[in-house]
Formats: structure tokens, sequence, C-alpha cells
């Protein structure tokens, strides 16, 4: 090869490597936001997790009473909105408050908190950001996109973003299909393709599998497990059948990273944690959740459950703290 050929092979070499910007091969991408820190998906904790140069911020999206995605992660509001004081009489026989019986314009209204238990209105991380407190308002879809894509612009960076489509069966059974509508935003704003900075992920098999073979999208699609939830289409199948069979419609899976322990395997199926060596085998990523610094499990400490999940030979990982984790695979990779 002549010098000035291996000289654009290096520089070109050089920029994919800058391309993730944690500057290794694990990927990290920020689960709701910089959620440890502030509450989670909120626009700040979007902003903060951004600062952080994780690869991809994580949205979960429900959609309202007229068809809006916004960005939460339960289909109710109790646990992390003030709806109760709100909107009193808005709950259903089941007590709960749902995100599609509102409209954008009432959830606009609300506060959000850092997350709390709705009976006993304590907060679930006690160390993190006081419940209550502050100015933090719901978003949609759209607004983070535009948030991450301005950030990109003027950070001059590529952040990507990582949707999940919440409970699509439910959001049927309410006459909605939310993947339709998702699709149709993600599109508008410029992801279509595995090439996008854009993954799409599901807990739901069949809605994925529809995703890919119905709707023809090309997107990078993850097919999230955790065995014992939302999992009708693998409970009876063994590790190596489930690969197989996301093997057909998904880029990637998102498995638990308590149950591919090896030893400690907390799914119901035998063999559980062999998954990511199956997976790799069907040229399938893993980005495995949820890596907590204040929930170690029997870790001694985040950087042993972080290299534990060097171990598992994890292609990616959602934390709560992406800071801690991007400093932690950089120092490793320098
Ligand atoms: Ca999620």
């Amino acid at each position: 090869m002549n010098v000035k050929y291996f000289l654009i092979l290096i520089g070109c070499l050089s920029v994919l490597s800058c391309s993730s910007s944690s500057e290794s091969d694990m990927l990290v991408i920020a689960h709701r936001g910089a959620s440890a820190y502030l509450p989670e998906h909120t626009l700040p904790a979007k902003a903060l997790a951004y600062g952080m140069q994780p690869d991809y911020i994580e949205q979960d999206v429900v959609l309202t009473k007229d068809d809006i995605p916004i960005v939460i992660h339960d289909i109710c509001l109790e646990t992390t909105t003030n709806v109760e004081d709100i909107f009193p009489d808005r709950k259903r026989e089941d007590g709960k408050y749902y995100v599609i019986d509102f409209t954008w314009e009432e959830l606009s209204c609300l506060n959000v908190s850092e997350r709390f238990d709705a009976q006993t209105k304590q907060p679930v991380y006690k160390e993190r950001f006081p419940i209550h407190t502050s100015y933090f308002k719901l978003h949609r879809l759209s607004d983070e996109i535009e948030m991450i894509q301005g950030l990109n612009k003027t950070m001059k960076r590529d952040v990507g973003i990582y949707v999940e489509i919440k409970e699509p069966q439910f959001h049927r059974n309410e006459g909605k299909d939310i993947s339709k509508i998702v699709l149709e935003l993600l599109s508008k704003y410029g992801y279509t393709t595995q090439q996008d900075l854009c993954v799409l992920q599901c807990f739901d098999a069949v809605e994925l599998k529809k995703i890919r073979k119905n709707y023809l999208s090309d997107l990078f699609l993850v097919q999230l497990l955790e065995i014992g939830y939302l999992d009708e289409e693998f409970r009876n199948k063994t590790p190596q059948e489930i690969v197989n069979y996301i093997a057909d419609y998904a880029n990637g899976i998102g498995p638990w990273y308590k149950q591919i322990l090896e030893g400690k395997n907390q799914s119901k199926i035998k063999d559980f944690d062999k998954i990511v060596q199956l997976a790799h085998e069907q040229h399938l990523k893993v980005h495995a959740f949820t890596f907590r610094a204040d929930d170690l499990a029997d870790f001694k400490s985040y950087e042993a459950l972080l290299q534990k999940a060097e171990e598992l030979e994890l292609d990616g990982i959602f934390t709560d703290h992406p800071d801690l984790a991007v400093s932690y695979f950089k120092k490793k990779n320098r």
C-alpha cells in the first residue's frame, strides 16, 4: 500500500475511533438520562447526560390521549408526577392515572419529581435528587430529539437516541398503534436506517418483529429480555432457540445483567447465562441493563460491576451513572 493511502486509512480509522464518544468498544447508554443525579426522563437529566459524553441517551415512550409520544418510563403518572394533586378525579378504577387518559396540554401542567413510591410517598432511591423539589416538566419525544440534535450541532458530537416503545399491546387495547406513530416521528427527524444513530428497543417480541417484517423498518432493533416479565415468546425456549428467533428480525438483545451472571442466573431458563456468547454467534449485539452505582447487587464497587460487564463481553450497558461508566471505559482503553 502506498504511503498516501496508508495515511488516509489511518485518518479514517482515527475518525471512526472518535465516533464513539466514550472512546471504547463498550457503548455507554445513559439510562433515562443522567438519572442518578436528576429526575429521570426530564430534559435537564438529558442535558446533564449529554455533557457526560455517553454514546446514546435513552427515551422511554408512551402516547398521550391526543397521540403525542412523550418521554416517560411508566404508562402511569403517579410515581413521578403530582398528578394526584392536579387531577384527583382522573384515576381509573384500579386507582392509577394513565398517561393515555390525558392530552398533552393537560400533561404539561404536571410537575415531575424524582421517583417515589405511590403508596408510601417515600423516594425509591434515598440518596438521589430530593422528591417534589425544583421545577421539572414532562416533554415530548420531539422536544428531546430536537435538544439532542441541537447539542450535536453546537457541541460537534454525535450522540445517538435509544428509543423504547413502552407496552405496545396496552396501547393497542386503547386503540392506538404506538410503533407506527413513533416510527413516523423518527423518520421525520432523519432516523430511518441502521446508520442513523438511533436504536429502537422493545420488550414485546411480537411488536418488534412486526416493526421489522410488517412496517419494514431498517432501524437498529434491540429485543429487550427480562425472563419472568413480558416474555411469553421466550418462556419455553432454550437460550439457543431464543437467539435464533431474535436474529430473524433484530440486531441485538438487551438482557438484564442479573440474569446473565454465571452461576447466579436469576432467570428461570436453564443456561440463560450462555446467551451472550450465543447472541454473538448469531451476530447480535448485547446491551445489558441496568448498571447502577447505588444498586450494586453483590459487587463490592461500581468498578467491579463494570469490570464484570467487560468480562461478560457485553457490547454496551445501560447506566444511571453515565459519567462514571464513560470515565471507567476511557481509562481502560487509554
Ligand atoms: Ca427503558
